[in-house]
């Protein structure tokens, strides 16, 4: 079940300008934190009136948070249009997409986060759904 507005098929432009709230990425990083050594997983959310600004990360009930992989339960998902994206860490320095996370970014989604180990400002990036790293205001 894909939940995500297939945006690509309607010919609409596909590089936005991102932004997140500060206090939301700093709520990104203790979570991957508190939940190192194991993965942490959640959704993107954004507000209604800013569509391209991340102001919220939600947690689905029964996501796996594994060493490895984190995996996101995606029937749990709530119908919600305002859910952009995903986010995961990695308990590594790699920020880096892995090939799972490649066919995760495909399916669901328009903008996806990898915040790795130590998890700050620095070891963060963002991806389209093709994998590629695209940039990510913070406001
Ligand atoms: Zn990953």
């Amino acid at each position: 079940m894909n939940l995500f507005i297939r945006r690509r098929k309607n010919k609409e432009k596909i590089f936005y300008d991102w932004k997140i709230e500060k206090q939301c990425l700093n709520l990104i990083f203790e979570a991957a934190k508190s939940t190192y050594p194991n993965e942490f997983g959640g959704l993107l959310r954004v507000d209604s009136d800013h569509k391209y600004t991340i102001s919220e990360i939600i947690i689905l009930p029964g996501t796996i948070q594994g060493d490895s992989h984190t995996i996101f339960q995606l029937h749990m998902m709530p119908v919600d249009f305002n859910i952009v994206g995903t986010i995961h860490s990695h308990p590594s320095t790699s920020f880096f997409p892995s090939n799972a996370d490649l066919q995760l970014f495909q399916k669901h989604g328009r903008i996806h986060i990898i915040s790795a180990y130590p998890y700050d400002i620095k070891s963060f990036k963002s991806y389209n759904n093709f994998g590629n790293i695209i940039n990510l205001e913070i406001v």
